[in-house]
């Protein structure tokens, strides 16, 4: 199959976006983002992983996209795919915050039980994020 083209800055679409999404990656982020603009803020946990846990961060955004976005620009972002989850208000102390942090990090907050629950769930996350809504 033949690269697809961005309908809006002529950039690669990814092979494994719906058929009907016409949008490169960086313009699907741009859009989500401000979709997330109009969400409350909060401090969010992103853990990243490639079959492996590469790290996490605790950082402030309106929404998961944005929280990974903010990630790159503070250049704590692994890559990866990416799970996110909000901070509770009043949790946000119990770890060291814009910074990326060890798996010994997160061990120190979170029991086994709650480590390998939220693998569970980015294996889950892993195959949602292969079709973009
Ligand atoms: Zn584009």
């Amino acid at each position: 199959m033949a690269d697809r083209v961005c309908i809006r800055c002529g950039g690669e679409v990814p092979e494994h976006f719906a058929p009907d999404l016409e949008v490169c990656v960086n313009c699907r982020i741009s859009d989500v983002t401000a979709v997330e603009e109009e969400n409350e803020e909060h401090w969010w946990y992103l853990s990243f992983a490639d079959g492996k846990f590469l790290g996490a961060c605790i950082v402030r955004a309106h929404g998961v996209v944005s929280a990974s976005q903010r990630a790159w620009e503070l250049g704590i972002n692994p890559g990866g795919q990416v799970l996110g989850h909000i901070v509770p208000e009043g949790n946000e102390d119990l770890l060291p915050r814009n910074c990326l942090l060890t798996e010994d990090d997160v061990k120190s907050i979170m029991t086994k039980d709650e480590l390998s629950a939220l693998d569970e769930r980015r294996e889950n996350h892993a195959s949602r994020s292969q079709t973009p809504q």
